[in-house]
C-alpha cells in the first residue's frame, strides 16, 4: 500500500513538507510519492487543500 497524488493536485508543496520520509518530490511542478518509500501514514493527505493524496 502506499499513497498516489491524483490529477486535482494544484502544486502547492504542503504534502512534501510534511511526509516523514521525503518521499515526496516535485518535478516540473508535478507532486509525486515514491511508493517504495510511503509509509502509508496519510500525513499527506491530512495536509492537501484539496485531497488529491489517495490511498491506492
Ligand atoms: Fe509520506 Fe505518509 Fe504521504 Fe506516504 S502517506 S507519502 S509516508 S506523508
Ligand atoms: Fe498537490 Fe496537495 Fe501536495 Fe499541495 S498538498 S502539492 S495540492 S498533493
Amino acid at each position: 500500500m502506499a499513497y498516489k497524488i491524483s490529477e486535482d493536485c494544484i502544486g502547492c508543496g504542503a504534502c512534501a513538507a510534511e511526509c516523514p520520509v521525503g518521499a515526496i518530490s516535485e518535478a516540473d511542478g508535478k507532486y509525486a510519492i515514491d511508493a517504495s518509500a510511503c509509509l502509508d501514514c496519510g500525513a499527506c493527505a491530512g495536509t492537501c487543500p484539496v485531497g488529491a493524496p489517495q490511498a491506492e
